[in-house]
């Protein structure tokens, strides 16, 4: 299995190696690099919580801050039996290079937790929460590091984070707790939440999708496979489908369905709700693996990380892959999909919706004046055009990757934030 820490420092050298001639000082811009390949801390530590039958049980949890040179560290909180320390890191240091891409003045940061929360019930997820809110609140703050939602957490989650940041830190640490309000994002609208932050991921990545289907010149039923059916694969699906793109095949954890006359996200979904499975919805089941190989013409691997592999890298027939997923595409596999002119747009890009409306939430907090939906979603699609089109110039200036051009935009402008800070004691 390929260490998601290590193919981060491989995307930061392959973009090192390029932007490096174009600085002078070449002695500090490898001394900001090198800075850049580990995060600046990861805080770790066991949360121990009551189950329901009684006993105690403990489970390993993750915060990595990865850099701040730009603003505050920035990024979700992940639950998953998969959580590694090695992920959490990775996924910190694709944060830095999401909120440089967007130009948001946030740095990177990433929590994590190693636990299947399926196997939980409401009031042990509530308890391990709120632990987690314990052990993280010293080093949290509306100007310090701001989490957020990310894979298996939610809404309702943050709720219980804040509150048990505002009460039970407070105690604890006897410290002033600033702003908790401000302190998480991707709350429920009654605790501060933005309009539009539930779609926005999958809607940011919709939005980078329709520019790009117009300077790639693709057609309005151009068929479309999303692997993952979360928050953010399945908002995607939604708007493609609105738009007349032909959304053909979805899939959660447990398997997929394809459909050649195309399938309604809305109704796969209340199917779902309604206690089946995507793959148990009418179509022709499909494998997570098959999903990746189907002959579309546009794949959004949307659920976890090291999907795309140098195993599967030349089976892959779409001519756009939208990485809606952090990390879903190995080093190995990058390299075939780009020798075979398959157009990769990549995380930091393709799914920086969230996080940015997650700033515009933030700054709601602050201020305390909330936005209308229209405001939230016409600066967000401002935002996301804006990325695009000065990835896509300076992709055809330069004649490199989508990665490489994102990268390198990103990677810039916070190592020249880091030179411009100085390092001089
Ligand atoms: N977890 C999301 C991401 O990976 C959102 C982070 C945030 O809103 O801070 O981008």
């Amino acid at each position: 299995m390929s260490n998601p820490h290590q193919n981060a420092i491989t995307q930061l050298e392959t973009v090192a190696a390029v932007l490096r001639q174009s600085y002078e000082d070449k002695e500090s811009f490898d001394a900001a690099i090198d800075q850049l390949k580990t995060p600046d801390r990861v805080i770790e530590g066991k949360l121990r919580i009551r189950m329901d039958d009684g006993k105690v049980k403990t489970f390993q949890a993750y915060r990595s801050q990865h850099n701040n040179a730009v603003g505050p560290y920035k990024g979700g909180i992940r639950f998953h039996q998969n959580v590694t320390k090695e992920e959490v890191m990775a996924l910190s240091t694709w944060m830095t290079w999401k909120c440089s891409v967007t130009g948001i003045p946030y740095g990177g940061g990433k929590g994590g937790v190693i636990v299947d929360p399926k196997k939980l019930s409401q009031g042990e997820l509530q308890r391990l929460s709120r632990a987690y809110a314990l052990f993280v609140a010293p080093h949290i703050g509306p100007w310090t590091d701001i989490p957020a939602p990310d894979v298996n957490t939610d809404g309702q989650i943050m709720a219980w984070m804040v509150d048990e940041y505002e009460t039970a830190a407070k105690k604890r640490y006897k410290t002033l707790v600033e702003n908790p309000i401000a302190t998480f994002t991707g709350k429920p609208l009654l605790l501060g939440g933005s309009k539009g932050r539930t779609e926005a991921t999958g809607l940011g990545g919709f939005y980078v999708f329709e520019n790009l289907a117009k300077k790639m010149k693709l057609k309005k039923g151009a068929t479309i496979a999303v692997q993952g059916f979360g928050n953010v694969g399945y908002w995607f699906a939604y708007f493609a489908n609105k738009a007349g793109y032909k959304v053909v095949a979805l899939s959660d954890s447990r398997g997929g369905i394809y459909s050649a006359a195309g399938l309604d996200p809305e109704k796969v979904l209340a199917h779902k709700e309604a206690g089946g499975t995507v793959g148990s919805y009418k179509g022709k089941q499909i494998t997570n693996a098959e999903l990746l190989e189907l002959d579309v013409d546009v794949l959004v691997p949307a659920a976890l990380e090291n999907v795309l592999t140098k195993e599967n890298a030349g089976k892959v027939k779409a001519q756009l892959v939208l990485e809606m997923a952090n990390g879903p595409t190995t080093p190995e596999a990058d390299e075939i999909l780009a020798k075979k002119g398959i157009t990769v747009i990549p995380d930091v890009l393709a799914n920086a919706g969230g996080v940015t409306v997650s700033y515009f939430e933030w700054v709601q907090n602050l201020q305390g004046y909330y936005w209308e939906k229209e405001l939230v979603l016409e600066r967000l699609k401002g935002l996301m055009d804006e990325a695009t089109d000065r990835m896509w110039q300076l992709k055809n200036d330069t004649k490199v990757t989508s990665r490489v051009a994102t990268y390198m935009s990103a990677v810039k402008k916070v190592v020249d934030t880091m030179l411009l800070r100085g390092n001089e004691e």
